[in-house]
């Protein structure tokens, strides 16, 4: 059969069961307003958290960054594509996360299937909450580990999941705010449960760094759980930084193990210096931004108060990303529709990203929000609701 005519045939069955996605393109930079098919739409679905994707300093910083150091990086970073600002950039994480050390990774993906791939082989373990980020998964199947999985935030269950691994290394891994339900991990549960069990940590906080914690330092500065008790820490920079890239923070031997052995950041060209220059002015930013925080969390409020006035079943958040549940992928696909005819962007985030029957609208707030803006959504939302009244 012709390539074509096989993958077609797929592809209808994926239709049928609602499960197709495709792009949208965008006409305008980031932001509260995106431009698309000759619209304006009030945007609710970036990881944009502060705002600052478009920001006039991380423009500035970028333009600056290829006027010192050109485009392309030329190489890898062991070979010759490691300067003078990823250095500095490091240095800067490493500091801002309270660790000894930081090392750069092109992307989050890549960091978790590097790092989870270094550390544990065949003969080791690899402990998982179910629903655990999709690069965290893989990371694990690439790594060769049995990989053993346990109920969503419940650390006696992760207790239990370490006491099955035989002999070999134990890694224990999770995200801390997941990134479809908006929920925060029980950190310091797990750090016990490791420590335990001799497994070792390792959390991602793609969604709680910048947004979480003192100076946005994330969720694992937030609850004060230090090296020992977190000994591998992942941050991306594309959500609430506002860049791109991504990076891993500990002692220096980690970072030295991953240079030798990640081989997600060993072959792969470094990123472009000037998106590191882009991103050290974003940290300066990031740290200052207690009034973006603040606005965040009272937006945050302001929706949660006016969805559960209007019935609708949130997952149990405490973070700007609010899932709205709506079970069915037909559902959770009207339902985007819905909003669209009200001009707001809204995705519908259905399996395999999510589990079977938890369809559900993936709403995110930002700091430039306003309060208009949410109540807008909340007034949509509320044609939803009459639209569903089954
Ligand atoms: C977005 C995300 C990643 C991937 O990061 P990228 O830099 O976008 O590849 C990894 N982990 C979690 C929890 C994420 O939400």
């Amino acid at each position: 059969m012709r390539l074509a005519v096989a993958l077609q045939a797929d592809l209808q069955a994926r239709a049928a069961e609602g499960l197709y996605r495709r792009r949208h393109c965008v006409d305008s930079p980031q932001g509260v307003w995106l431009e698309r098919d000759g619209r304006r739409w009030l945007n609710f679905c970036s990881n944009d958290y502060l705002g600052l994707a478009a920001h006039p300093a991380l423009r500035a910083a970028l333009q600056r960054g290829t006027a010192d150091w050109g485009v392309g990086s030329g190489a890898s970073h062991l070979i010759c594509g490691h300067t003078r600002a990823h250095h500095a950039l490091e240095e800067e994480l490493a500091d801002f996360v309270g660790r000894e050390r930081a090392l750069l990774f092109s992307t989050g993906y890549m960091a978790n299937l590097g790092v989870i791939a270094a550390l544990c082989g065949r003969g080791d373990w690899v402990v998982e909450d179910k629903l655990n980020h999709a690069s965290l998964i893989d990371g694990a199947r690439l790594s060769g580990a049995r990989l053993l999985r346990y109920a969503h935030n419940d650390a006696t269950a992760a207790a239990a999941r370490l006491a099955e691994c035989g002999k070999g290394r134990r890694l224990l891994v999770s995200d801390t705010l997941f990134s479809m339900d908006g929920d925060l991990a029980p950190l310091a549960e797990l750090a016990e449960a490791a420590h335990n069990a001799d497994a070792w940590l390792m959390l991602d906080d793609a969604h709680g760094l910048g947004v979480l914690g003192p100076q946005g330092r994330g969720s694992v500065a937030q609850l004060g759980l230090d090296e020992d008790a977190v000994p591998i820490l992942i941050g991306t920079l594309g959500k609430a930084c506002g860049t791109f890239g991504a990076f891993v923070a500990g002692e220096a031997a980690l970072i030295e193990t991953l240079l030798q052995q990640a081989r997600t950041a060993i072959y792969t060209t470094a990123m472009p210096a000037a998106v590191a220059e882009a991103t050290r002015a974003a940290l300066r930013i990031v740290q200052a931004a207690e009034d973006r925080r603040q606005h965040l969390q009272v937006l945050t409020a302001q929706f949660r108060h006016g969805a559960q006035a209007l019935g609708l079943q949130l997952t149990p958040s405490v973070s700007p990303i609010q899932g709205v549940l709506l079970g069915d992928n037909a559902r959770a696909l009207a339902a985007a529709a819905h909003l669209a005819d009200c001009g707001i962007w809204v995705s519908a985030i259905r399996p395999p990203t999510v589990p079977v029957g938890s369809a559900r609208l993936r709403i995110t707030l930002t700091a430039a929000h306003t309060a208009e803006q949410v109540e807008r959504l909340l007034e949509a939302l509320a044609g939803l609701r009459t639209s569903y009244a089954d």
